[in-house]
């Protein structure tokens, strides 16, 4: 890039990805921290296992050590008056709460309850802490609203609670510290200063809470992004040929393992080539965007995979699939292709734009390769190819041998002439 060149935008770039749910979610913007439905449950996954988890746990071994050095100084220096309530409701209370919220960090089987351990134990420890607050300002002691702060900045910030969740524990914490106070007839200027400044450093915490979430769910979304724009397509959002390639080695393998047919299909679209020439390459593209898009539907099951092999050439490859569907799948899509009525003046084939299908089923064995099968299923296209265009031809080979060796070129090298 020269000095002159504007800088790649690769927000504007990676944010546009065909198909994609996270470019969709980052272009919607996300003010209310909350995700589409298909996407928020994943993040609360990765929220609470990449972050949640270590932070909760981190946030609750500092919390005990923090209430032993307030033991150490009660035992050393004498327990203010006061502050009696204090201790008892540590011990009885509130290292117990945190202990279960450790636990919780650490018993993989509590991982999937720890945002509501977590939150319920905040909230006992926090209505514990402010009965504390309360009954030592009868005496005249107020500093102890210091620990209430310090709950509201561990509950928004340290405990790994998502922000929804934290304003409601939080609400609950202050408002029974309110209730509480009253009740108990503190006196009204000495709660009122304490009420104040609980809670500013509750809005204060909350305003960092909701920025250190925004900027998680953002850069949950960017990752994600970033492994797509890596493994995808950017002009179908079909998987790329590297990834295919890939995936194909470690479906062959387990195909092999589970002994069940892979079905492999080619999708070539006629006459390319002319319609570029005669239509422009945008509107070559659009056409390509349209064909994968009627492709990718085919493979919708977990071990499936759409891949754009290579120019206007796609792949579809199918783990165990019923004879039925796998037999009628091709013509279906040649005919899909045809249905989508794309106007095609110099196609030989039709008057619109058609493909031409190789299948085969095959099952992987030792005496067999990825490469070979690939091979069979591009000999089928080769032969629709020769036989006229838009027509699909089938390759079963379940039964029979398949010879291997001979690699087929890349597919802007092969010339049908051959
Ligand atoms: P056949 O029926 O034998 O498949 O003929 P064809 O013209 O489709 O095949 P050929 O391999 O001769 O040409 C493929 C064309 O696909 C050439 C190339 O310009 C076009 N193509 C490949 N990738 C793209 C793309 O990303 N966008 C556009 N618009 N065209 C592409
Ligand atoms: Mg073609
Ligand atoms: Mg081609």
């Amino acid at each position: 890039m020269d000095a002159g060149s504007p800088p790649m935008d690769f927000n504007q770039l990676g944010y546009s990805q065909p198909g994609s749910p996270y470019a969709r979610q980052l272009r919607r913007g996300f003010p209310w921290l909350k995700f589409s439905a298909s996407l928020e449950p994943e993040f609360r996954e990765h929220y609470q296992s990449s972050t949640g988890l270590q932070r909760g746990r981190m946030a609750c071994l500092v919390a005990m050590l923090l209430i032993a050095t307030l033991f150490a100084i009660d035992f050393f220096a004498g327990t203010p008056e006061g502050t009696e309530v204090l201790n008892v409701l540590r011990l009885a209370v509130m290292l117990p709460a945190l202990f279960v919220v450790l636990l919780a960090t650490l018993l993989p089987d509590l991982h999937r309850h720890y945002d509501k351990i977590a939150a319920v134990c905040a909230g006992v420890f926090g209505i514990a802490l402010a009965y504390s607050v309360a009954q030592a300002s009868l005496h005249g002691v107020s500093y102890l609203v210091s620990g209430l702060i310090m709950t509201s900045v561990y509950v928004y910030l340290f405990l790994g609670l998502l922000i929804g969740t934290a304003v409601v524990v939080n609400t609950v914490i202050v408002g029974a510290f309110a209730a509480l106070a009253f009740a108990l007839g503190a006196p009204m200027p000495d709660m009122l200063y304490q009420l104040a400044v609980l809670v500013t450093a509750s809005v204060v915490s909350a305003f960092g809470g909701y920025t250190l979430e925004h900027a998680l769910r953002k850069s949950f979304l960017e990752s994600r992004l970033l492994q797509q724009l890596a493994e995808r397509d950017g002009l179908t959002g079909l998987y790329n040929r590297r990834i295919f390639d890939d995936y194909m080695q470690r479906i062959w393998r387990q195909a092999h393992r589970e002994r069940v047919p892979l079905q492999i299909i080619f999708v070539d679209i006629d006459d390319f080539k002319v319609y570029n020439d005669l239509y422009g390459h945008q509107a070559g593209d659009d056409c390509l965007k349209r064909v994968a898009e009627v492709l990718s539907h085919a493979a919708k099951r977990p071990f499936d995979i759409c891949a754009r092999y290579g120019g206007e050439e796609f792949v579809l490859v199918l783990y165990d699939p019923p004879r039925d569907f796998a037999e009628s799948l091709p013509e279906r899509l040649r005919a899909e292709i045809a249905g989508l009525a794309i106007s095609h003046a110099g196609s030989a084939a039709a008057d619109v734009v058609t493909a031409s299908v190789g299948a085969t089923r095959i099952v992987p064995e030792e005496a067999r390769s990825v490469e070979g099968a690939i091979q069979v299923a591009d000999e089928a296209l080769y032969e629709s190819k020769e036989a006229g265009r838009n027509r699909v031809t089938l390759r079963d080979a379940v039964e029979s041998p398949v010879v291997t060796g001979s690699f087929r070129a890349s597919p802007g090298q092969r010339s049908h002439a051959a």
